[in-house]
């Protein structure tokens, strides 16, 4: 039987997600860690085994401690987490985590099962420990709790073990030897999403999914051509806006981040089109829709 899944790792930052993920990596640690440098968003490890594939998603742009958890950034967090097959969140046992309690009630509530990693416990006394696995499993009953220390490497097999304890039975769904795979592209689309999101408001933003359709490395200039979709004629029109105007100016402020982050000359095509009900295959767009 061969298992494969989707595993999105959550929390604020600096407690540890990237630690965790280049010790998950193992000796392909370097890759990640220039790549989780260079960028702010969202990156893929995957890991491989005969047996399972897991890959993985570290997402430090997602609880920005400078915003309020307000409604259109919950269905936007809400939207992207529906679509992994665990998550995992990552708390700093030295810090209050005050802040991280009303988001994790949220993912709690979700479908998605969640595993709770309680890092940095080789900064606190083993009493400490206890405390805080006997709050938290109050704060989220029937959460898999574990301390771990990324640093130290502890625990790290135990996440291992829970996350394959989830994953359903798949086939891989990148080749064997795939480190980290479709970051440009995924990295474009967060960025059109996150222009979207900060410029529409109500149901828009989670009603779009956007598709990198081509991505053209040339000597001079990166050349991208995405689509966003929408559910309903009546989006797209808001989405355009009168005239285009709105699309442009999201475009014009996509193609800068982009700039910026490439380092490169970049031409941005942005269609709207309608895809009917694309939400219920919203899996699939996500999980192939890249390649
Ligand atoms: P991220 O922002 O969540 O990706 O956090 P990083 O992985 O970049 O780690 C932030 C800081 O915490 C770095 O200085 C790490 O070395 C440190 N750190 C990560 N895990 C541990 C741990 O288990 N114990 C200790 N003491 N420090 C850790
Ligand atoms: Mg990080």
């Amino acid at each position: 039987m061969h298992k494969a899944g989707f595993v999105t790792i959550l929390g604020n930052p600096n407690v540890g997600k990237s630690t965790l993920m280049n010790e998950l990596m193992g000796e392909r640690l370097s890759i990640i860690t220039q790549k989780a440098q260079t960028t702010r968003h969202r990156i893929l490890g995957v890991v491989s085994e005969d047996d399972y594939q897991i890959v993985f998603s570290d997402t430090p742009g997602v609880i920005n401690p400078h915003h309020d958890l307000h409604e259109a950034m919950m269905r936007f967090v809400k939207a992207s987490l529906e679509d992994a097959d665990v998550i995992l969140y990552m708390v700093d046992s030295s810090k209050e985590a005050l802040k991280d309690v009303a988001f994790l009630e949220k993912i709690h509530s979700l479908q998605t099962p969640l595993v709770l990693l309680i890092n940095k416990i080789d900064l606190i006394e083993q009493e400490e420990v206890n405390s805080l696995i006997d709050y938290w499993s109050k704060k989220l009953p029937n959460t898999i709790l574990i301390p771990v220390s990324a640093l130290k490497k502890f625990n790290i097999d135990r996440i291992k073990e829970e996350i394959l304890g989830f994953l359903p039975e798949s086939p891989a769904y990148f080749p064997k030897d795939t480190l980290t795979d479709k970051s440009e592209r995924f990295i474009v689309s967060e960025i059109v999403r996150e222009k979207i999101l900060e410029r529409y408001k109500q149901e828009i933003p989670y009603s779009v999914e956007v598709v990198v359709d081509s991505f053209k490395d040339k000597e001079k200039v990166i050349v991208i051509e995405a689509i966003i979709y929408v559910e309903r004629e009546s989006q797209k029109a808001i989405l355009l806006g009168k005239k285009g105007v709105a699309i442009k100016a999201v475009g014009i402020s996509a193609r800068k981040t982009m700039q910026n982050f490439f380092k490169k000359k970049i031409f941005l095509g942005l269609f709207v089109k309608v895809a009917k009900d694309w939400r219920s295959r919203k899996s699939q767009l996500k999980k192939f829709g890249y390649n």
